[in-house]
């Protein structure tokens, strides 16, 4: 399955948007994030820490500005992830931040503005220019998906039924790595298509939630598109190979409060976070490189980007800020994220082959139609040539398809003409018997259903042979209106643009590197004196180096208490919860009562829940069932006298069935009715009597 396989960290971008009018009139103090784009690297300024203290510095793939345009990013750090996915490796982008910071702007953008458009967009845009433009031997299936995890759950954004639809699971194949279960995924044939896609789940999203801004803010949005695509290969046979591009628009990173939050409200804090806590942990393990444990299996998210995290997949991470002076700590905690994640290694393939593509379904099923079809037409057209006294041979073979289809036709069409005569002749033949000529005249019009239902036979599955087939796309056919020259070049010299500012920049960080490391080698010092200003440059220099890590440590530490005091308060708040609950199991729940019940739990590690086991295993479940033993009298139940001797004497409706249960059943709650609020046992008694009952009256 594999064709090449390199390692590959993955790529990390960091966005700042523009400070927003109420930041603004917050005050002079203007924004605390700094870019240098030629070097790809953030300064941020503390606004609490005085003027001495040194600003932090990170350096990354890239960086982009307030004044940075949608297209910029695109053009220099996702295209080359949408053209990978097109040649058939995995890829995934992803926007993390602080909510209001423009992570669904970088996504999605304004769909209207064509400068506004976000990633996505223009993903689409992409992905089917480079269809139209591919060569005609090409063959393509493109599919898209869209889901939201919200509290832990994963919901279909595509399912008409949305807002009713239970939590999907998630599985795992040796194939294609996590999935969704029973996910929806729609065949999209132009861009017009996905674009509606997108907007099914955009309103489903928005229709779900009561607070439109909160819901986003606490969910994780993931748009699926996988890119089928076959081409003859060298040996002559048709290869697939399938690209999958996760678009993902995350939950908002800051810290969520907790204070005062109890029960249903504490679960929920919980499970908001736990994805984004467990995705840090992911990045933290993989970057650390030591640990051997990935904690993927922490949250659906992690699950859900396994392979996008240190697997098979090339990953883009854009990091948003924002640069307001009062969110500077959340800033910071973006950026060190971000800074970890450049330190991931993928290990990115060409999914060749794999034994799922849908694509290959298309293409045998599109075969099997056509054949199906043919053999019809084939059939017209040699009943045609039989009525036409043409006598049939065999070697049509070299015959023009449409020809076929065109005999197929007027054979069809000659012999309603032909039925329509001979009912004509039956009508008007005046030596026939009234009786006959019904008879006759019933033949030729059963001739002429048949010919109909053939027809319409036929025509159906032309339908369906034609729809299968246009869903498959072929390259080279115009399904693009501006794919004109000028466009392709225009298009051709962005591109190589913004490769070359890529390639500067990777220059420019490898030479600040490359400085520092042979400064010393170079210098040679002419005077003592020299020597020593040079030296004492150096030592402030490193100084200043040893004070700014000294700092970062003392922040990592402080954070590292904070986060700690946020699980042990957790914890107690959970602890708490549990004594409760087990207040009531020990006081109230009889212990033979809760043993069956634990005996009967199991753990399921791949929805993470507790489950019961079935009573009785479903298929020993007739085996083991109890056999009602008979009555002393033969009888199913005993039964009193007077009914024995109303079943002698006849029929008598009342007693043909041998049934006192569902009285029984009803008066019992009558019976015990008082001591249920008082008694355990009154309750058992009956919980039993019912269970044994029902038993009984499923045997019979
Ligand atoms: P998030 O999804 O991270 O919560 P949004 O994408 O909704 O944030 O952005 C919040 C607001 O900031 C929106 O009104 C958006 O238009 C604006 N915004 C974000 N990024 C930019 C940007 N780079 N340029 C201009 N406006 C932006
Ligand atoms: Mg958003």
């Amino acid at each position: 399955m594999s064709k090449t396989k390199s390692s590959e960290s993955v790529k990390v971008v960091v966005r700042c948007r523009p400070l927003n009018r109420k930041e603004e009139s917050n005050g002079p103090a203007g924004g605390i994030v700094q870019m240098d784009l030629r070097l790809g690297q953030v300064i941020l300024r503390n606004p609490r820490a005085p003027p001495s203290e040194p600003q932090k510095t990170f350096t990354f793939d890239a960086v982009y500005d307030a004044n940075s345009k949608q297209r910029d990013l695109y053009d220099e750090s996702v295209r080359p992830l949408i053209d990978s996915v097109l040649a058939g490796f995995n890829g995934t982008i992803f926007a993390y931040g602080q909510t209001g910071t423009g992570k669904t702007y970088t996504m999605q953008g304004a769909w209207l503005d064509p400068e506004k458009r976000g990633v996505i967009p223009n993903a689409f845009d992409h992905i089917f220019t480079h269809i139209s433009r591919s060569q005609s031997d090409k063959q393509y299936l493109v599919r898209a998906s869209y889901l939201e995890i919200y509290r832990e759950e994963v919901r279909d954004l595509l399912d008409p039924n949305h807002a009713n639809a239970r939590a999907l699971e998630l599985r795992e194949s040796p194939d294609t790595g996590v999935y969704v279960r029973d996910l929806t995924s729609c065949v999209c044939k132009s861009i017009k298509e996905i674009e509606e896609v997108m907007n099914m789940g955009n309103q489903a999203r928005a229709v779900g939630a009561t607070d439109m801004n909160e819901h986003s803010s606490r969910s994780h949005a993931l748009f699926l598109i996988t890119v089928e695509c076959s081409q003859p290969g060298p040996d002559g046979r048709k290869h697939i190979r399938v690209g999958r591009l996760n678009l993902v628009d995350l939950a908002g990173s800051e810290r969520q409060a907790k204070t005062g939050v109890q029960g249903e409200r504490l679960k929920e804090a919980a499970k908001i976070n736990l994805s984004l806590s467990a995705l840090g942990n992911v990045i933290s393990a993989l970057a650390d490189g030591r640990s051997g444990h990935v904690p993927y299996r922490d949250s659906k998210l992690t699950r859900l980007l396994q392979d996008s995290l240190g697997g098979n997949a090339k990953t883009v991470m854009v990091a948003t800020l924002g640069p307001a002076s009062q969110h500077y700590d959340e800033t910071l905690t973006t950026l060190r994220y971000a800074n970890r994640a450049k330190n991931i290694q993928n290990q990115p393939r060409v999914n060749e082959d794999p034994k799922d593509a849908l694509l290959r379904e298309f293409q045998k099923e599109i075969a099997r139609l056509r054949a199906q079809l043919n053999h019809r037409k084939w059939r017209s057209k040699q009943k045609k040539e039989q009525v036409d006294g043409e006598g049939w041979d065999d070697d049509t073979a070299g015959e023009e398809e449409e020809e076929v289809e065109k005999e197929a036709e007027e054979y069809v069409k000659q012999e309603e003409q032909r039925l329509e005569m001979e009912k004509e002749a039956i009508r008007g033949d005046r030596f026939l018997l009234a009786e006959e000529k019904q008879r006759l005249l019933g033949e030729k019009e059963r001739m002429m259903g048949d010919l109909r239902k053939e027809q319409e036979a036929t025509e159906h599955l032309t339908a369906k042979y034609k729809a299968m087939e246009s869903k498959l796309l072929v390259g080279g056919k115009n399904i693009m209106d501006h794919t004109n020259e000028q466009q392709k070049m225009l298009e051709l010299k962005r591109q190589e643009i913004a490769e070359q500012t890529r390639k500067e920049r990777e220059m420019q960080q490898q030479m600040l590197v490359q400085d520092e490391e042979t400064l010393e080698l170079r210098e040679t010092f002419t005077s003592l004196q020299q020597e020593v200003e040079a030296k004492t440059k150096k030592l402030k220099k490193l100084y200043a180096k040893l004070q700014c890590i000294k700092a970062e440590i003392q922040d990592v530490n402080d954070e590292h208490v904070r986060s700690r005091q946020e699980l042990e308060q957790t914890q107690n708040e959970l602890t708490r919860e549990l004594k409760f609950k087990y207040l009531i199991i020990e006081n109230f729940i009889p212990p033979e009562e809760k043993n069956k019940i634990m005996n009967r739990l199991t753990f399921d590690p791949e929805e993470d829940q507790w489950k019961f086991q079935p009573l009785v295993p479903t298929e020993s479940k007739s085996s083991q069932m109890k056999k009602r033993p008979a009555s002393a009298v033969g009888y199913k139940r005993p039964i009193s006298q007077y009914a024995r001797v109303a079943i002698a004497m006849g029929p008598h409706s009342r007693y043909r069935v041998n049934c006192s249960f569902p009285v029984f059943l009803f008066c019992l709650p009558l019976f015990y009715k008082d001591e249920f609020h008082t008694q355990h046992s009154a309750m058992y008694l009956w919980q039993n009597t019912v269970e044994n009952m029902l038993e009984d009256w499923s045997n019979i």
